[in-house]
C-alpha cells in the first residue's frame, strides 16, 4: 500500500470506485472517464508500479491480471473481441504509477492507437 497511489487508495476503500471484480490478488473497477462502452481496470492488490516491476517482484501477479481481463470480457458480453492495454511510464501514456490493465470493449478499436 502506498499513501500517495491512487489506486491503492482504491483498494483501501477511501475513493469510490464502481468495482466489477475482485480476487485474492485483483480488483477491477469501472473507469471514471470511459473511452469505450466497457472500460475496466484491472489491477494488482499488491503496489507495483507497472508492468516492468510486476515482472521484477511478482511476476505470478502479472498472470492473474491477464486473467481476470478475459473473466471480464466475458462477464461484460465482449463475445465480439476486445481491448487489453497496459500503458507503461512516459512512452506508454501511463498516468497512474501503479500496474492496471484497461479492458476496452463494446466497439471496434483501430490500429494503430495513437
Ligand atoms: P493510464 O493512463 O495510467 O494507463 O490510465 C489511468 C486511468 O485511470 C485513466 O483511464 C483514467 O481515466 C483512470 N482514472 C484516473 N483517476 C481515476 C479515479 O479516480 N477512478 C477511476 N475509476 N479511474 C480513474
Ligand atoms: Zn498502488
Amino acid at each position: 500500500m502506498s499513501d500517495s497511489c491512487l489506486f491503492c487508495r482504491i483498494l483501501a476503500g477511501e475513493v469510490p470506485a464502481t468495482i466489477v471484480d475482485e480476487t485474492e490478488t485483483t480488483l477491477a473497477f469501472r473507469d471514471i472517464a470511459p473511452v469505450s462502452p466497457t472500460h475496466v481496470l484491472v489491477i494488482p492488490k499488491q503496489h507495483v508500479a507497472d508492468l516492468d516491476e510486476a515482472v521484477r517482484v511478482a511476476p505470478q501477479i502479472t498472470a492473474d491480471v491477464l486473467a481476470r481481463c478475459s473473466a471480464i470480457a466475458e462477464s461484460e458480453g465482449l463475445a465480439n473481441g476486445y481491448r487489453v492495454v497496459i500503458n507503461t511510464r512516459a512512452d506508454g501514456g501511463q498516468q497512474v504509477g501503479h500496474l492496471h490493465a484497461h479492458v476496452l470493449g463494446g466497439r471496434p478499436h483501430s490500429w494503430p492507437p495513437g
